[in-house]
């Protein structure tokens, strides 16, 4: 019956992943994962989570099947933190929001939700992008094209090409967009640049869907959200997947949200009563442990200060360890140009470097990239950046 099913080809951050679990090298280093670790290397456990959950634990509470759209205040919190308003406000009653498995959750039930609505666009993504956009939305049935994004040469954002790109479409179409932190290259958008893209994407009539999985990890909760905010002050109308994995350190708990910020309120109950259509259809109704601990944190004032200030502490090692990989790297190589590790922002950095040299950074000094260079900084550690500056120079000159 299935022998026609083809292997699975398997996901070349994975297969990397395994290659370094087998790595017997004891000074070996991990920088191809997606994670944010500690100095202690390991996925942090907040302190506001924890406190979260032992509060949860003293107190016997039954599982129930959520609704369909999450829990209530779940979602209040995941618009005010995405859009700064709260209920009640002109912005917040045009927004439907519901409470999804993760961003990756909140992209599949937006692209399904597109696909029966808008079933003639076409997406539209950046070059590169993070992988399973093409995925989600090719798997929701769209054709999925990229437009320009990354300059190899600037280490930042080929602005002019991405717009040019943008302003040939037709109207209606979607554009995958990254609020912050810009997954795989680490370059973002000027505020100016947002403004700008705000225009061509109001004349053309496109349909931006943002994708913000590392608020907070930028330049702060409300900066890391500024290019949602403003679009949506303009009156664009937008989606928006949210996740909280990173900035909770919540990965398998599955938590996130979507957002669609409509015309007005009418259009946004009828978007609200067409999301949960789709929630149905794939999977009825999300988990509700993760979403307990989120609403726990977020409605004690306490609690809640914790989470930013843990959360800024977060954002601060890695402004660090760039900072210090930069100084490193320029004290080595004066001439190198590596201004981009303390311009980039978020857990990740395009290298540029040719794929030979990343091979030679694993091969010969156990330091594993991902083959198109890109590093994550996030799972460095202090005492890990020398070694790895070293290991650097050595495989550039
Ligand atoms: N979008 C981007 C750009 C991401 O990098 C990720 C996670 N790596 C996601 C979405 C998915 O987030 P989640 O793990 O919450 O599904």
């Amino acid at each position: 019956m299935f022998q026609h099913v083809e292997a699975f080809a398997g996901d070349p951050i994975l297969t990397l992943n395994e290659q370094f679990a087998a790595d017997p090298r004891q000074d070996k280093v991990n920088l191809s994962i997606g994670v944010y670790l500690n100095e202690q290397q390991r996925i942090p456990l907040m302190g506001a989570v924890a406190a979260a959950e032992e509060r949860l634990a003293q107190s016997f509470h039954p599982h129930p099947y959520l609704p369909m759209a999450g829990s209530p205040s779940y979602r209040e919190h995941a618009r005010r933190l995405v859009f700064g308003v709260q209920a009640g406000e002109p912005l917040a009653d045009r927004v439907a929001t519901i409470q999804t498995l993760g961003g990756s959750g909140a992209l599949k039930v937006g692209g399904d939700f597109l696909k029966a609505w808008f079933p003639q666009a076409k997406v539209w993504v950046s070059d590169p992008t993070w992988d399973n956009h093409k995925g989600i939305f090719g798997g929701a049935g769209f054709e999925v094209g990229t437009y320009p994004y990354y300059s190899r040469e600037t280490h930042g954002v080929n602005f002019d090409g991405m717009l040019a790109a943008l302003r040939a479409l037709p109207a209606g179409d979607v554009v995958v967009l990254h609020a912050c932190c810009h997954n795989p290259t680490g370059a973002d958008l000027s505020l100016q640049q947002w403004h700008d893209l705000a225009k061509v994407v109001q004349e053309r009539g496109l349909l931006p869907f943002f994708d913000i999985a590392y608020q907070g990890f930028g330049e702060g909760i409300n900066e890391d959200a500024y290019a949602i905010r403003y679009f949506a002050q303009q009156g664009i109308p937008l989606l928006v997947a949210g996740s909280y994995s990173k900035n909770f350190a919540i990965y398998g708990e599955r938590c996130g949200s979507l957002h669609v910020a409509c015309k007005d309120a009418d259009d946004a109950a009828k978007v609200f009563g067409q999301l949960q259509s789709a929630v149905r259809k794939i999977y009825s109704n999300p988990p509700g442990y993760g979403a307990r601990i989120i609403s726990t944190v977020l409605d004690d004032a306490q609690l809640r200060a914790q989470w930013e200030e843990e959360l800024t502490a977060m954002r601060v090692r890695m402004k660090q360890i760039r900072a210090e990989l930069y100084a490193q790297l320029k004290a080595k190589l004066p001439g190198g140009d590596f201004e981009y590790l303390r311009v980039q922002q978020g857990m990740f950095s395009y290298t540029g470097l040719p794929v030979e040299q990343i091979r030679k950074l694993r091969n010969e000094h156990g330091v594993y990239l991902i083959e198109s260079g890109r590093m994550c900084l996030a799972a460095l550690t202090s005492v890990g950046v020398t070694p790895v500056a070293n290991a650097m120079v050595k495989v550039i000159t």
